[in-house]
């Protein structure tokens, strides 16, 4: 009990007016009656902080004591509100480290296992911005309530914050039943929407695990673990459950320190572009670049955007990222405008990007700053991107062809969008993805799927161009085929923009 000593509790033997009691052991009940009604006072608890205390025999005392119920009652409310989340009233980030630490101990004493369950709401934020926050509280209240149905009343579930909760299983035999529990609430969330105010909203959650002692006996490793593991089920695509484990934490660990990195060189301006140009099958001429982000992150080899560009993305980084390649691109661009007048730059555009409310707006907003003509640039925009919302894509792509700007599908034949969407895409050319190329000579399955891209391309109306053409093999067949467009190490790599000039040069295409 948290109370000092000298408070006892026992049953009210005398009005409130006096707020005074007699107080006894055992044989308090010969006293009151003759006081107080007995149905009145039976059930109720009052604290008193006693005075005085007279033995009346060896087994038992009386004494005189003042009522302390109303400070003990706010004392505990305080303590409640320290140790409780206000919104939901679930144990919060003090409580449950307490309660993990209590947990810990008894695991390595007695030889047993626990498990911590991190898990927050997939784009909770767009819920805030699109409902406004009343919607968004509550939804987090019934949130819990659903939650708290999937744990048992010796487990605790408590809110960290946000949209963070966590469970912690105090004892369990094995480690499948973190999964089975994993499971449970990502059902509780997924199966039914939430109807609040008149909205139907649907929530998808993640979820990481961590299992003690096994993963860490320190609670603060505990909690860094069940944090990894929680951003490896995110990055598997979400609404999912995801163990810790060693091999992820390094790999994790690496990513981690790519993004410190990322976050520092924004400020710094260490991006740079190069540029790989785009030739015409038919007569070799060069109809195009594209441009290609830079960055030397460790001082060593160049780590890959294809590495650091969706730990950007996770991050919250791409708007900016994405911002400044566009810039660096439309500045290039008005500088080639009047030297090469038919070489569009093409821009990847990141699946953020894509479904940034404001893009188009942006993007124009930065073409006239920096003095470029959409007609001389063209939107790379990922299958894969376009896949995860098609309508909302699709009514982007549309506004952006409206603008002038030409778009092309990237690394086509690696998402799987189908043929109805398919004619539906305000979409120019069509990019093979470069992993169909590199088989073409040797893999039937590949050779078929790059016949079948062209063709589908050209009864859409589309061009075709060829993503990493390295050999004479391949371009002999991508002609045989029909194909428009090469992109690859065979012509050029991506070069610096003063390289760049020089290759147009060389090849007489100034
Ligand atoms: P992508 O848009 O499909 O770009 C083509 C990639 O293939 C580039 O890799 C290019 O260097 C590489 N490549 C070109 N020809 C060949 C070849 O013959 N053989 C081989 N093996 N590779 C070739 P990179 O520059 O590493 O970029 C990788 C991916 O990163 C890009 O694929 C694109 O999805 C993304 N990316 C690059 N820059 C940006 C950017 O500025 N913004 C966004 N959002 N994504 C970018
Ligand atoms: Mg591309
Ligand atoms: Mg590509």
């Amino acid at each position: 009990m948290p109370y000092c000593r000298n408070y006892f509790r026992m049953r009210i033997i005398a009005s409130n007016c006096c707020r005074s009691a007699a107080w006894g052991g055992a044989s308090y009940q010969h006293r009151i009656r003759p006081l107080v009604s007995r149905q009145r006072y039976e059930h109720q608890v009052a604290w008193y902080n006693i005075s005085q205390k007279v033995p009346i025999s060896d087994w038992a005392n009386w004494g005189i004591g003042l009522d302390m119920t109303e400070q003990l009652v706010a004392q505990k409310e305080l303590e409640h509100m320290a140790t409780h989340d206000e919104l939901t009233g679930l144990p919060n980030r003090a409580l449950l480290r307490d309660r993990l630490s209590y947990a810990l101990t008894a695991a390595q004493r007695n030889n047993r296992r626990g498990a911590l369950l991190l898990l927050d709401l997939d784009h909770f934020k767009m819920v805030n911005d699109s409902h406004g926050h009343p919607v968004g509280d509550q939804l987090l209240r019934e949130v819990s309530l659903r939650l708290g149905g999937c744990v048992k009343s010796t487990d605790t579930l408590a809110r960290l914050g946000g949209d963070e909760f966590v469970v912690l299983l105090e004892r369990i035999e094995r480690v499948e039943e973190a999964a089975l529990v994993a499971e449970r609430l990502l059902n509780a969330l997924v199966n039914k929407p939430f109807f609040l105010f008149g909205n139907e909203i649907r929530v998808r959650t993640s979820i990481g695990i961590t299992v003690f002692p096994d993963d860490d006996v320190r609670l603060d490793e505990l909690m860094k673990n069940v944090d990894l593991a929680l951003y490896a089920a995110k990055q598997d695509g979400r609404n999912r459950y995801h163990f810790y484990s060693r091999v992820m934490h390094n790999k994790l660990r690496w990513q981690h320190r790519v993004a410190e990195k990322l976050r520092s060189a924004l400020e710094v301006d260490s991006f740079s572009l190069q540029y790989q140009p785009q030739v015409r099958l038919q007569d070799r001429a060069v109809v195009g670049v594209e441009a290609l982000l830079r960055w030397n992150a460790f001082d060593e080899v160049p780590l890959s955007p294809a590495e650091f560009i969706p730990i950007a993305e996770n991050m919250g980084l791409m708007p900016s990222l994405g911002k400044w390649v566009v810039k660096s691109a439309c500045r290039q661009a008005a500088l080639w405008q009047t030297r090469f007048p038919n070489l569009p730059v093409a821009i990847n555009l990141s699946s953020v990007q894509l479904y940034q409310p404001n893009l188009v707006e942006c993007l124009l907003e930065v073409m006239q700053e920096q003095g470029a003509n959409p007609e001389n640039i063209e939107l790379e925009i990922t299958e894969s991107a376009v896949m995860r919302n098609m309508d909302s894509a699709i009514a982007t792509m549309r506004r952006l062809r409206e603008k002038g700007f030409n778009i092309s599908l990237d690394d086509f034949g690696t998402g799987y969008s189908s043929l109805s969407y398919l004619k539906r895409f305000p979409v120019g050319k069509l990019k093979i993805d470069q992993s169909f190329v590199q088989g073409l000579e040797t893999d039937p399955v590949d050779a078929a799927i790059v016949r079948a891209v062209i063709n589908l391309g050209h009864s859409l109306d589309m061009k075709v161009l060829a993503e990493g053409v390295e050999t004479q093999g391949q371009l002999q067949r991508l002609g045989d085929e029909g194909c428009d467009y090469i992109q690859g190490f065979y012509y050029s790599r991506p070069l610096e923009a003063e390289s760049l000039e020089a290759y147009m040069q060389r090849n007489g295409l100034h």
